[in-house]
């Protein structure tokens, strides 16, 4: 016992100052006696004194102890805290953590975490966002605060380290609008060099910061800012994750990410719907075999790609898609081992036919100008060597080899006249009617007409028409669609070896429009072949058996009815033509009527004399009409010119004028001007035209050069008949 020790030389120091001049026997009682008193009262105070030190020591050993368990306990929640923050990505909860355990360590009344706006914001300074918070502090989570609120909230953030406030005079101070504390703390969050937010705590315990409270609050402040930082930025990466694979799959083209080895390793929405599979059968797949069956053009341009060349997209048609594709690749910068490129696919098919039909429509327009020029030039000799023949064939006192030579110029000039014809329908623009047709029944006249040809070449015809609402156009026109459609299936199928089927296959349906499908099982269209299909003169036919203007003529008459002509290769051989008609409207101008009486019913009309005005300046043309009619007894007067005709029908009265339809007068047509002026004449008029009746032609009869007789008697007695009836 120190203390005891130090008491014992005090009492030896009081013997040696009292030993001088007086006698010790005498007194030695007295002094024992006080000796005794001095030790009994020097070894009470020294006991006395001992105990207090004793307690004091035992209390600093116990505040050392609890010191000790405090900051043992604050490590371990320092561990559990940084444990529980780097296993969490989540800003919500790595800062509800801070929060909850700031205040823990704190034993403090409140804490909050507020966090700086996130990414670039642009010029204007951002409202911080109250993440978390606790306590008294728990009615401002969710809040946003100003940067410019006089607050500590905010003006922590500006600040370069931990900030404390504690009011002296009572005052409480503000930490944001409406919120106070007695004291508290704010430490800015920073994390690689910038502030991502601030840890406000108010109010601690004892109402005070100890210097280890601050320590502590700096520890878990700059170990949450990085935990805070990193959570952001995953945020950041996630959400453009995110962005890029919406982005990815909602891209209208197919896109694919191929490895080194070619085998697909991601592949977005619209290339597995242009594969016809989920996205999963995608993923591993070989892509080269996958889209052009292994073509080799595709091969090197993925080999271009990954030797970082920048190769032409590849335009190719899939045979197993059906389609054709566009195809671009491109290397993804990675590292030089892998070799992976990232492939767009576009599915140009529709694209590609609506370019080929513009060019094919250019095309038909420039070839369509020249040859209606030359047409309209051979009509009227056509014409007159076709009805001059025809003419003199009818003399009786022929001889039979003059005959047969007639017949051949006769005959030769009606093939050279529907030579023109189909070339002036092929350069014609518009359609000539428009009426409502029923394609079904279009179809089914055709087949009858056809049906003698089919039967000869032992052709069988598969038919399914369902039925099909009105389209508005020209039947005849159409009919020629069905008929060239339908000779050239015939014509292909006649090659077949003896053992394939000669089949043709006629579907028509409708959806939003009028479609037909003819389809054969003859040889298929050949590659080389099918860019020059709708081309005006291409034929593969030997001469004498094509002429190479039915599908040109097809196409154009197709399109003037806003349709649309596609070809198709059937995957079971053949060739298949589909063609689509835009339905007509609900209230179309007028019904078509079947082919009016025909020759036999206006024939049986008595023969009179009639008078006729022809209105031609061609001399041929006036020749075969005078014959023609003059034979017959009647009067065929011919006008000098237009005006000279517009004179003659003041005076005279006619029973027929016969026009041609170019004959102009003071630059409009002679047709238009005779009609205004004399409408009653209306009923009495043909007009001779190379291209057939125009559109809204109303009432006016025509007649088609280069014409026949019979033609001509035809609509004569038409016109004959209907007087008439008048
Ligand atoms: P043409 O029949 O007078 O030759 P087209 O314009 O009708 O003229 O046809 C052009 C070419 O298209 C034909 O010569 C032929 O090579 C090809 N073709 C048309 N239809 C078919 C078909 N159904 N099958 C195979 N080839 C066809």
């Amino acid at each position: 016992m120190p203390n005891l020790k130090v008491g014992i030389p005090a009492v030896k120091q009081i013997i040696v100052v009292t030993s001088g001049g007086l006698p010790l026997d005498r007194f030695l009682p007295a002094i024992v006696y006080a000796l005794l008193a001095l030790a009994a009262i020097g070894l009470g105070g020294g006991a006395i004194h001992l105990k207090r030190r004793l307690e004091q020591s035992e209390r600093d050993r116990r505040r050392a102890a609890d010191e000790l368990n405090r900051r043992l306990s604050e490590l371990f929640s320092l561990q559990e805290l940084s444990y529980i923050l780097s296993g969490s990505l989540q800003l919500d909860r790595i800062v509800e953590q801070v929060v909850r355990y700031a205040m823990r360590f704190l034993d403090a009344q409140g804490a909050l975490v507020a966090l700086a706006p996130d990414g670039d914001g642009g010029t204007e300074p951002r409202p911080l966002a109250v993440t978390a918070a606790e306590g008294t502090l728990a009615s401002l989570a969710g809040r946003a605060i100003s940067p410019n609120d006089p607050g500590l909230v905010a003006r922590s953030l500006g600040r370069e380290r931990l900030e404390l406030v504690r009011s002296a005079s009572g005052e409480p101070t503000p930490l944001a609008e409406g919120i106070v504390a007695e004291s508290a703390a704010a430490v800015p969050l920073r994390a690689h060099g910038v502030v991502v937010g601030t840890l406000v705590i108010a109010n601690p315990r004892d109402g005070a910061f100890a210097p280890e409270d601050i320590r502590l609050l700096s520890t878990v402040a700059t170990h949450a800012a990085i935990v805070i930082a990193n959570a952001r930025f995953f945020e950041m990466v996630r959400h453009a994750k995110e962005q890029w694979e919406t982005a990815f799959d909602a891209l209208s083209g197919g896109i694919a990410v191929v490895d080194d080895a070619g085998q697909v390793r991601r592949a977005n929405r619209a290339l597995a719907s242009l594969l016809g599979v989920p996205i999963p059968a995608v993923i591993g797949c070989d892509l080269a075999d996958a889209l052009l069956e292994g073509s080799p053009a595709l091969l090197e341009l993925l080999a271009a790609a990954r030797r970082g060349d920048r190769a032409q997209p590849l335009v190719l048609r899939s045979g197993t898609l059906g389609r054709t594709i566009r195809v671009n690749a491109a290397r993804i910068p990675t590292p030089a081992q892998d070799q992976s490129v990232v492939v767009l696919v576009e599915d140009v098919t529709d694209q590609h036919a609506m370019e080929a039909q513009l060019i094919q429509s250019e095309k038909l327009a420039a070839v369509g100008q020249l040859v209606s020029g030359v047409a309209h030039e051979l009509n009227n000799p056509l014409t007159s060597i076709a009805g001059l023949s025809e003419f003199l064939l009818e003399q009786k006192e022929l001889g039979s080899k003059d005959r047969g030579h007639l017949r051949v110029i006769h005959e030769q000039a009606d093939r050279a006249g529907r030579i023109v014809r189909n070339l002036l329908t092929f350069a014609r623009k518009g359609t000539s009617e428009r009426v409502a047709v029923d394609v079904n029944d279009v179809i089914e006249r055709t087949l009858v007409l056809m049906s003698y040809d089919f039967q000869l070449k032992d052709i069988a015809i598969d038919k399914d028409l369902a039925p099909v609402p009105p389209v508005l156009g020209d039947r005849h026109a159409l009919q020629q669609v069905v008929i060239n459609l339908l000779t050239n299936a015939a014509q292909a199928v006649s090659e077949n070896p003896p053992e394939r089927p000669r089949r043709i296959q006629l579907r028509s349906w409708a959806d939003d429009r009028v479609r037909l499908r003819v389809a054969d099982s003859g040889p298929g269209i050949p590659d080389d072949v099918l860019p020059h299909l709708f081309t005006p003169f291409f034929t593969t036919k030997e001469p004498g058996q094509g002429t190479g203007l039915g599908l040109s003529i097809t196409y154009s008459i197709v399109e003037a009815h806003g349709g649309r002509i596609v070809v198709d290769r059937p995957t079971e051989g053949g060739a298949a033509f589909l063609v689509d008609l835009p339905v007509a409207p609900a209230d179309p101008p007028r019904h078509d009527t079947p082919e009016p009486g025909g020759p036999t019913g206006v024939a049986a009309v008595t023969p009179i004399k009639r008078s006729i005005l022809l209105v031609d300046d061609d001399p041929a043309v006036r020749r075969v009409v005078k014959a023609l009619f003059g034979r017959e007894g009647h009067m065929v007067e011919v006008a000098r010119n237009p005006q000279h005709a517009l004179d003659l029908v003041r005076t005279r009265s006619y029973d027929l004028i016969l026009a041609d339809r170019e004959a102009r007068a003071h630059d409009q047509s002679f047709v238009e001007q005779l009609v205004e002026s004399h409408p009653e004449l209306k009923e009495r008029v043909v007009v001779a035209t190379g291209a057939g009746a125009p559109a809204g032609s109303g009432t006016l009869r025509y007649v088609r050069k280069p014409f026949n007789l019979r033609d001509l008697r035809e609509e004569a007695a038409r016109v004959w008949a209907a007087a008439a009836l008048s």
